[in-house]
Parts: structure tokens; C-alpha cells; sequence
């Protein structure tokens, strides 16, 4: 059994994490029932990262095999980027021709369809998943901008996504506290929905577990993964050790550690023969929370159509074979609006590439507020300090990948280890097309979705 080494473990985290009654603990080394503890312990599938990546694989492999599952995190759910996510589904800013568009498509039935059984048991998904069928904007201000929203909602029409082109007066009378001047326009999807991050993790991770009792689902939290231990003849990786134990996986072991999956996987290529340079870099986000915010109603949510631009920024401008982008990037802010469950009023949010740095930066929380101000002039009669007050700021690190594309599938050289990493500002929204596809991989299903792009051979950025 060869040892692999790897010391990456994410950074103390400033954000707030998992709410205490959340959280799950398993550092005990005693086995569990239903487990068969022969010097670790041994499950047919381990996942490294409760993300809502993780957490989804995780599931669907409880839902759709009668595998047993490990999950693995340095810290617990809602740790990563996924803490931070803002919880748009949106399809009003997808690009019909891209590469992403059919994953995106089959990941948003997967959550419907999800929203639709979960009412079909009586239960609200609205409560558990902060489920919203609210209606998107893309809202634009130039005349520039106008033309883009035009052909994008040409576009989404063409592809059967009943998507309108609002005018300036339209626009008010659907959202009248946004000001965007007279040239202003909006694409309106009105099938568009949105989650809560943090409220849907809590509900995932509280279905998986209810595998305990058959000894299906075993989490070990606080236990960063250390190694990959390999199999005698090296083709496979057999278990992964973490501070406090060895866990075997029969069948399949998934990276899913979001930012950190790279450097994971850095370490990994070090003593193996496998030329593979996984750059996923860790792209910083913040996101703004105003609770119980009382003063205005958004009806939809609203997302600056500069956003487009912000998130697919620099993704195809590099050389092959040149690592992902300068740390020194420049800072970008979009807008981004909208009203979760419980009423508060969530804005974002930036984008910036400073390493695993998670510490807030008041000036770049005072720039996403000024952008929001410019869209809603009656965020002016507010103090920002008061809100910050009474709300919270949200740092993620977003997993980017040059290409903008995710990997999703299995190493040649190692037959059952797969990724599953690399979403940047779309993890949630293609949490469910990603997990039903390494699920599907894994048990030799037909795969839904052409998994082609984002094999790991379709990277070839990251192929040395
Ligand atoms: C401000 C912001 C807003 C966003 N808004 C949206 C949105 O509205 N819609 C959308 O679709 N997406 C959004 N995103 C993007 C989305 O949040 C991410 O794409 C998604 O959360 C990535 O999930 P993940 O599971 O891959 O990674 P993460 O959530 O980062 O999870 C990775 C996990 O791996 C664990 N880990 C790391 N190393 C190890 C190790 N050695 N051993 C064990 N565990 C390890 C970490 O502790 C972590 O829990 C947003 C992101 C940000 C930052």
C-alpha cells in the first residue's frame, strides 16, 4: 500500500458555520454498528468534503444504490464556499450554446423534481430547502446592455425557456423600487427559483443520515483527509486516511473539497506516474445578509446582466498549460439581489483571486453595497454599519477552474477515484446533475447527461 501524503487542510474559517444544533460530530474511533471495523473502517463509498457537492453525491448514491456511504470533512457542512452561496437556480443568466447548458438543465428538473416529491410526502419545501419560486431579472441599464438582454432572451426562447424582454415601465410595475433609468431593460424568467444554501444542506445532510440506523451513512467530521492510501498493485486507491482514521472505500472514493480539491490533488501526483495538474483556485466571494429586512419587498430576484461577464471573466484567456490566473487579479463586483425565506435581504457579491484568505475586507463589503445602492436608491435611507449590525457577512472560497467548467469523473490511471470539483459561482445550482452523473458513473449506468466536458481528459489546460 503505497501512502500519499497531503497536509491540505482548509483555513480557520471566519464565517459563520453550521448552526450548533446542526452539527454532527464523529471523531469517535469505536466502530459503529452495522460496520465492519477491521483495522479502520470500511464503507463502499467515502467522499472527501461535505460541500454541497459532497453532500449531494452522498445522497443520491443513499437514494439510488444500496451502497454504503463515508463522508469526510476537515470542518462541517457549510464550511466551504457552499456556507456562502447566495442560492439563485437560475437559468436567466445560462448560456444556451455553452458547454454547461444541458448539465444545467438537468440539474434544475433534478431540483424540481426534488421540490415536487418532497410536497408529495406533505412536507414544505419552501421550509427545508428555502425553496422560492420567485422569478428572475437580468436587468440591464445602457443601451448596450438592452441589446444583450434582447438577444438573450431571443436565445432562451429559441431553446423553449419562456423567458420575457421587459421594458422600462414593464420592469416597474414588476419590481418598482429598482431604478435603472430610462434605458433600462430586464430578461424575466418567471419559472426561475432559488434555495437557501445553509437551510437545504441542513435538510440534505438530515435525510442521509437517517441511513445510520442500516449503517449505510457514517459521517467523520472535523477529520481533515491526510492521505490516499493505494492499492498493492497501485491501480486503485483502496482507503483515505484522515487525522483520526482509515476509511476504506470498496467501490469508489470522491474528491469533493471544493477550492482545495487542486492542491489535494497536487499532492497526490507527487509519487505516481498519473501527469495530471488539477489547478482548481480558490476565487473569494463575499455576500452581504440583512435580517428581517422590513423596509422593501423584492418581488423576484434581480442579478445585474455585468454579472455574465464578472463570472466567465479571463476563464478561456490562457496559454495551455499555464496555472489559472494571477493572484493579483483585479477585484470584481456585481449585483445580485434577493429575498431568502426568512425575509432578509441578501446581496452580493465579489469575485477576487487572494489564495485561501478568508478574512472580510470592509472596502470591498462598502463596494458591494454602493453597487446595490445605484439599483435600489432606497437602500440610501439605510446605514450600512446599522445593517451590518443586525445581519451578517458571508466569505466563500469558490472552486475555479480555467475553462469554467467543472471536472466530473474518474482518473484513467485510478480506476475508482473520481472528482467532482471545480464549479465556481454555480455549485448549487449543478448539485444534483453532478451527483446523479459520478453516481451513475460508478455504478456503470447510462449517463444522462454527455459527460464528455468534463471529463478529465476535456481539461486539457490541466493535463502536464
Ligand atoms: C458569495 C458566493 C455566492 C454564491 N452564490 C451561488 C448561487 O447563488 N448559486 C450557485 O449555484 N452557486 C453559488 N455560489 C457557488 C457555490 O457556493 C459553490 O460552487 C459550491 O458551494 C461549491 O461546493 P463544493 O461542495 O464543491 O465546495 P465547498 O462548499 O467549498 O466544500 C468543500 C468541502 O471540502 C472540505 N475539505 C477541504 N479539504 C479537505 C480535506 N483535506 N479533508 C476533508 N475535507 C476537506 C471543506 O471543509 C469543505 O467543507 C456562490 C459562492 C459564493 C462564494
Amino acid at each position: 500500500m503505497a501512502i500519499l501524503n497531503s497536509s491540505i487542510i482548509p483555513n480557520q474559517l471566519t464565517t459563520k458555520l453550521f448552526p450548533p444544533s446542526k452539527q454532527v460530530h464523529h471523531t469517535s474511533k469505536k466502530p459503529r454498528p452495522g460496520i465492519v471495523h477491521v483495522s479502520g473502517y470500511k464503507f463502499d463509498v467515502v467522499v472527501i468534503g461535505a460541500g454541497i457537492i459532497g453532500l449531494t453525491i452522498a445522497r443520491q448514491f443513499l437514494t439510488e444504490s444500496n451502497l454504503s456511504v463515508a463522508i469526510v470533512d476537515s470542518h462541517v457542512p457549510c464550511s466551504g464556499a457552499t456556507g456562502a452561496g447566495q442560492g439563485y437556480l437560475w437559468k436567466v443568466h445560462k448560456d444556451p450554446e455553452g458547454e454547461k447548458w444541458e448539465l444545467s438543465m438537468r440539474s434544475h428538473n433534478l431540483w424540481e423534481k426534488f421540490a415536487e416529491s418532497l410536497e408529495s410526502q406533505n412536507i414544505d419545501p419552501l421550509r427545508v430547502l428555502g425553496w422560492k419560486k420567485t422569478g428572475s431579472l437580468l436587468v440591464g441599464r445602457t443601451t448596450e446592455e438592452s441589446a444583450m438582454l434582447k438577444r438573450k432572451v431571443d436565445k432562451l426562447c429559441e431553446v423553449g425557456v419562456e423567458t420575457v424582454l421587459l421594458s422600462h415601465d414593464e420592469l416597474l410595475l414588476e419590481e418598482p423600487s429598482l431604478a435603472l433609468g430610462v434605458d433600462g431593460m430586464a430578461a424575466f424568467l418567471p419559472d426561475d427559483y432559488q434555495i437557501d444554501a445553509r437551510c437545504a444542506v441542513g435538510y440534505i445532510e438530515e435525510a442521509n443520515r437517517k441511513f445510520s440506523a442500516e449503517g449505510r451513512y457514517t459521517t467523520f467530521y472535523h477529520e481533515p483527509v491526510t492521505s490516499l492510501l493505494r492499492t498493492a498493485s497501485g491501480g486503485e486507491i483502496e482507503a483515505v486516511q484522515t487525522s483520526n482514521n482509515i476509511i476504506y472505500g470498496r467501490k469508489a472514493v470522491v474528491l469533493a473539497a471544493g477550492c482545495w480539491s487542486g492542491s489535494f490533488m497536487q499532492d497526490l501526483i507527487k509519487d505516481s506516474d498519473t501527469k495530471l495538474h488539477l489547478p482548481v483556485k480558490p476565487r473569494k466571494g463575499h455576500l452581504l445578509v440583512f435580517e428581517n429586512f422590513s423596509s422593501v419587498k423584492l418581488n423576484h430576484g434581480i442579478m445585474e446582466v455585468g454579472y455574465v461577464n464578472h463570472q466567465s471573466a479571463a476563464l478561456g484567456s490562457r496559454d495551455p498549460g499555464q496555472d489559472a490566473l494571477d493572484d493579483a487579479e483585479e477585484l470584481s463586483v456585481s449585483m445580485t439581489a434577493t429575498m431568502d425565506k426568512s425575509g432578509n435581504l441578501v446581496l452580493g457579491s465579489s469575485r477576487q483571486f487572494v489564495g485561501f484568505n478568508t478574512q472580510k475586507d470592509e472596502s470591498i463589503i462598502r463596494s458591494i453595497w454602493e453597487r446595490a445602492v445605484e439599483f435600489f436608491p432606497f437602500l440610501r435611507k439605510q446605514k450600512l454599519e446599522d445593517l451590518i449590525k443586525r445581519g451578517e457577512v458571508r466569505v466563500g472560497l469558490r472552486p475555479f477552474l480555467v475553462g469554467g467548467r467543472p471536472v466530473i469523473g474518474n482518473l484513467p490511471e485510478l480506476s475508482n477515484f473520481y472528482i467532482a470539483a471545480g464549479h465556481e459561482g454555480e455549485g448549487l445550482s449543478l448539485a444534483l446533475g453532478t451527483a446523479e452523473m459520478i453516481v451513475d458513473m460508478v455504478l456503470g449506468n447510462s449517463v444522462k447527461v454527455n459527460p464528455a466536458p468534463y471529463s478529465v481528459q476535456s481539461h486539457p489546460l490541466e493535463l502536464q
